[in-house]
C-alpha cells in the first residue's frame, strides 16, 4: 500500500510536547512529514497522518522540546579538542602537568604542543609558571590557552622561540606576566598570546573541516539544533563552507565572522561579498541537499575587552585592591570607542549582525552605545544585535536593551558561587558592583529580550546545567550551594524559551525555536517528562533524540526501545 499523500513521516505520541509557543501550548503529540510540522495536539490527531511507512514513538510520557540554538558557541575548538591537548578535564596543577607530559609522548611528531582548557583556579592568583612545563617539555614549545581563552600559559622554548625576554615591551592590550625582576614567568595575557600564537603552524583544512563535523555530533547529541560561531577567521569559514557544500551541515548556523581579521576578509564589503557568496552557494543547493542553506555569515564579531579575572574587563570604575582600594586599573578595551561606533555604524549599513563579547559594565556599555550609534545613523531596522557575555552590567544601561532593540546574550552557568568568582572576581569587584553581576531576571524585568549560549568550550555545550543554573543559581557540582543573587533567577519556562525561541531569534531561524502546524521539525525527545514530580534536577535531564528539519540526526537507542 503505498504512503498516502497526506501521511506523516514520523509520529511522536504520548509525551509532554512543551511547544514553546507564543501561547505555551503543551500538548500530547507531533507529527512531521517532509522538513516540516504536520500536526501538533492530541494523540488521535497526530495518529491520523498514519500510514505504512510511518514511524511511529510512543514516547511513554517523555517531553519533546524544540531543537536548542546555542547563540554563542566554539565549536571548532570543541572538535580541534580531538587533536589537541585537551585539559579541561583537570582539576590540580600536577594533573595538568602530567596530562601535558603524556600528550607529548604520545604526539612526538608534533612540533608544537598546542592545548587548551585549564582553570585560573588552579593556580595562585590564576597565574600558571613556565618551569612546570619546562620539567616535561623542555625541547618543544609549549602554548597552553586557558579556559577563557584569555590567556595562556608557555614554557620557556616557547618563549625564546618568540624571542620574549625581560626586555620585551608589553604588546598593545596584552600583558606578559613577570617576576618583580621582569623576567617573564610563562603566562602571557589578551594580545600578548599572539607573540608566540603567531608562530605556531595553522591547521590543515581537513583538519578544520573533521573539526566541525565532530562538534556538529557531538552538539546534536546534547538536542542543538543550531548555533552561531562566536567566532570564525578566514581557515574556518573555509572549513564550514567545505562541510555545507558536500551536504555534511544538518545543523542550521550563523557564523560571526572576527572583526580582528577584517582586512584579511577586505574590510566591511568584502565581508558582504563573502556573505553573498556563502548565501549563493545556499541559492545553488539543489533540493534534498539542505547542508549549504543551513549556514549563513551574516554577523561580525567584536571582542570589547578582556575578562573579569585577569582584570582586562573594562570597568566605569577601577578594579579594588586586596584592602578594597580602587587601583589605578579599569580594565583593557580593546577598540577605541570611536572606531567601535564607526564600525557598527558601516557594518549595521550592510545588514551586519554585530554580536559583541562585553564582560564589564565599561564593555557593555560601549557596545550599546554602539548599537545605539547605528540606529542613529541607519535608521531602526530589523538588525538583531547582541551583546554577549553581559557579567556586570551598569543598573543605568539595564533598560537601554530594550530601547535600542539589543539582545541580551548570556551564559547562564556562570552565575554562580565557585572559586573564580568568589576568589578571583568578587574581591576585585567589591560588594555594589558583584551585586550586578549577571541580572538575568532584571534584563527580563526591563523588557529586554533574552538569549542563552554557552560559550563552549570555555564551558559545557550541554543546555541542561546551563538552564539549570538559570533557574536556581546553583552550581550543579554542589547543589546544596547558596544560590548567587537569587533575585535574578528565572523560571523554567523563561529559561527554556530563551534556549530555543531566544536563541533561534538571534540566528534568524524564524521558522524554528518553537514548535507549530507548518514550522520546520527541529525537535528534541528528553529522557524524562520535565512536568513530573519525580524529575529530578533538570541539569541531568539527557536528550535521547534530535531531529533537524524533519531528519534524525542524533539517537542515543531506538527511541521505540
Ligand atoms: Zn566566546
Amino acid at each position: 500500500m503505498p504512503q498516502p499523500a497526506h501521511a506523516a513521516d514520523l509520529i511522536l505520541h504520548r509525551g509532554r510536547v512543551m511547544t514553546m509557543a507564543p501561547d505555551g501550548a503543551e500538548v500530547q503529540a507531533i507529527a512531521v512529514a517532509g522538513d516540516r510540522i504536520v500536526a501538533l495536539g492530541e494523540d488521535r490527531d497526530a495518529l491520523a497522518l498514519r500510514g505504512p511507512r510511518t514511524r511511529v514513538v510512543d514516547l511513554r510520557g517523555r517531553t519533546v522540546l524544540p531543537g536548542f540554538t546555542d547563540a554563542h558557541t566554539h565549536p571548532v575548538s570543541g572538535g580541534l579538542r580531538h587533536v589537541e591537548c585537551s585539559l579541561d578535564r583537570f582539576a590540580t596543577a600536577e594533573d595538568l602537568v602530567r596530562a601535558v607530559a603524556a600528550y607529548a609522548a604520545a604526539n612526538p611528531d608534533r612540533a608544537w604542543i598546542v592545548g587548551e582548557g585549564w582553570s585560573m583556579e588552579t593556580f595562585p592568583g590564576g597565574i600558571p609558571r613556565r618551569e612546570a612545563l619546562d620539567a616535561v617539555v623542555p625541547d618543544r614549545p609549549v602554548i597552553l590557552w586557558n579556559r577563557d581563552g584569555h590567556g595562556a600559559w608557555v614554557n620557556s622554548r616557547a618563549l625564546e622561540v618568540a624571542g620574549i625576554t625581560d626586555a620585551t615591551a608589553d604588546p598593545p592590550l596584552g600583558r606578559i606576566e613577570r617576576d618583580p625582576d621582569g623576567t617573564p614567568v610563562g603566562m602571557l595575557q589578551e594580545a600578548a598570546v599572539e607573540l608566540v600564537m603567531r608562530l605556531v603552524p595553522p591547521h590543515d583544512p581537513e583538519t578544520l573541516e573533521r573539526a566541525v563535523v565532530d562538534a556538529q555530533a557531538e552538539l546534536h547529541s546534547l538536542g542543538i539544533t543550531g548555533w552561531q560561531d562566536a567566532h570564525v577567521d578566514p581557515d574556518q569559514l573555509a572549513a564550514y563552507r567545505a562541510v555545507a557544500g558536500r551536504g555534511a551541515l544538518t545543523a542550521r548556523v550563523v557564523l560571526a565572522l572576527g572583526s580582528g581579521e577584517l582586512d584579511s576578509y577586505g574590510g566591511p564589503d568584502g565581508m558582504v561579498a563573502l556573505r553573498e557568496a556563502v548565501a549563493a552557494d545556499a541559492r545553488a543547493e539543489p533540493a534534498g541537499s539542505p547542508g549549504v542553506r543551513r549556514l549563513a555569515a551574516s554577523a561580525v564579531k567584536f571582542f570589547v575587552d578582556g575578562v573579569m579575572e585577569n582584570c582586562t574587563g573594562a570597568l566605569l570604575e577601577p578594579y579594588l585592591d586586596a584592602g578594597g582600594r580602587p587601583t589605578s586599573e579599569a580594565g583593557i578595551l580593546n577598540f577605541p570607542p570611536d572606531r567601535l561606533r564607526h564600525l557598527a555604524v558601516e557594518l549595521d549599513a550592510r545588514g551586519f549582525q554585530l554580536h559583541y563579547h562585553a564582560i564589564g559594565d565599561r564593555a557593555v556599555r560601549e557596545a550599546l552605545d554602539a548599537i545605539e550609534a547605528a540606529r542613529r545613523a541607519n535608521g531602526a531596522r530589523d538588525a538583531r544585535h547582541h551583546i554577549a557575555h553581559i557579567q556586570l552590567i551598569h543598573p543605568a544601561d539595564l533598560a537601554r536593551f530594550r530601547a535600542l532593540d539589543a539582545i541580551a546574550n548570556a551564559q547562564p552557568l556562570w552565575a554562580v558561587h565557585e572559586p573564580q568568582m568568589d576568589d578571583l572576581t568578587i574581591p576585585i569587584l567589591g560588594p555594589e558592583r558583584t551585586a550586578w553581576q549577571y541580572p538575568f531576571g532584571s534584563l527580563l524585568r526591563a523588557g529586554a529580550r533574552l538569549a542563552f549560549g554557552s560559550d563552549w568550550t570555555v564551558s559545557t555545550a550541554d543546555p541542561f546545567p546551563q538552564i539549570e543554573v538559570a533557574v536556581r543559581r546553583v552550581w550543579p557540582g554542589r547543589r546544596d550551594g547558596v544560590p548567587f543573587l537569587p533575585d535574578e533567577r528565572l523560571t523554567l519556562g523563561e529559561a527554556l524559551r530563551a534556549a530555543t525561541v531566544g536563541s533561534a531569534f538571534v540566528n534568524r531561524h524564524d521558522e524554528a525555536g518553537w514548535l507549530g502546524p507548518g514550522r520546520l521539525a527541529d525537535i528534541v525527545v528528553l529522557d524524562r517528562d520535565l512536568g513530573a514530580a519525580d524529575a529530578g534536577p533538570i541539569g541531568d535531564t539527557r536528550v535521547v533524540a534530535t531531529v533537524v528539519g524533519g531528519e534524525v540526526v542524533f539517537e542515543a537507542a531506538a527511541l521505540e526501545g
